[in-house]
């Protein structure tokens, strides 16, 4: 059984680069994906993208300090995943399953808007979202990956594993990451699978992204 993927932009979240890789500087903007996936099992999202909040109140919904370090000005009103499932004639109450890579704010922020939804998550990773001692920067505990198998083959969505096509092949990791050797270990898994045949869908990817086909054409 194969699975239908489709690629939905959620807006773009203006950042630093010197905070998302090593050696670089400057500002960059963000693609904020989240992948529709129909299954013959069910629907699926793989990440949902940033909460409305986020345009009309950022510090209110993630507090000062990280609202300070991001620009939200590229997030639109019919940018988040509900508007964005609703313009290609899909029902948010109609989605069997979340998948969250991680649970930061641009990746799981509009998991409220797809009510009826089965959340999943690694353990790991709930558990760090409770716990505020834990630092959850950058790369988390328990990030996960997701492999779809589509009529043309397979696909990995790397989710924050791997923000750029360049990380991996210069393996330059962010500022911030919760453990060095667990993300280069990832990013080694990740390349099997490429070597294996898969393809990688670098999230944040700026130039990855200018040739993702848009839902509702398939993104591969
Ligand atoms: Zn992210």
């Amino acid at each position: 059984m194969t699975a239908k993927l489709y690629a939905m932009t959620c807006g773009r979240l203006v950042g630093r680069l010197k905070d998302m890789i090593e050696g670089e500087d400057g500002p960059v903007a963000l693609p904020i994906p989240s992948y529709l996936i129909e299954h013959p099992k069910g629907r699926a999202l793989f990440d949902t993208g940033m909460h409305p909040q986020c345009r009309t109140d950022a510090a209110g919904r993630l507090g000062e300090r990280v609202a300070r370090i991001f620009g939200f000005e590229q997030y639109g009103p019919e940018d988040d995943v509900k508007s964005r499932l609703q313009s290609i004639d899909r029902d948010p109450g109609k989605v069997d399953f979340i998948v969250n890579s991680h649970l930061h704010f641009d990746h799981a922020g509009g998991n409220e808007l797809v009510p009826n939804a089965t959340m999943v998550v690694q353990r790991r990773e709930w558990q760090a979202a409770q716990d505020p001692c834990i630092p959850t920067y950058g790369h988390t505990p328990g990030h996960q990956s997701l492999k779809v198998r589509t009529e043309r083959g397979e696909i990995v969505l790397t989710g924050d594993a791997c923000y750029f096509c360049r990380t991996l092949r210069e393996r330059r990791l962010p500022r911030f990451v919760y453990d060095r050797e667990q993300m280069l270990a990832s990013l080694d898994r990740l390349e099997a699978l490429e070597k294996g045949g898969a393809k990688l869908f670098f999230g944040h990817d700026p130039d990855f992204w200018k040739d993702v086909p848009q839902a509702p054409v398939p993104a591969f």
